[in-house]
């Protein structure tokens, strides 16, 4: 299964000005973590795909968004509806 083809089929959201990571879905939708960056405890992630988003706690380090989001990207099949 090749997600780079999906990928293709959506157009990528704009980049926000705190974006640190994009990753991209299995359904072909993005997850973005976003924040001050790797120093802070203020990062958060965010799907574009079903809207799901860290909320446990809802900032942390970037160690422990990164995977979360990572994660959420690889299980998430949502498709982007905007
Ligand atoms: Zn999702």
């Amino acid at each position: 299964m090749s997600t780079a083809v999906r990928a293709a089929a959506f157009t990528e959201p704009d980049r926000p000005k705190n974006l640190l990571i994009r990753f991209i879905t299995v359904g072909g939708s993005y997850v973005d973590v976003t924040g001050p960056g790797e120093h802070s405890d203020k990062n958060r992630w965010n799907c574009h795909g079903c809207g799901d988003f860290s909320d446990r706690p809802e900032e942390d380090f970037l160690f422990c968004i990164r995977p979360d989001a990572n994660s959420h990207a690889a299980n998430c099949r949502a498709i982007p509806l905007r």
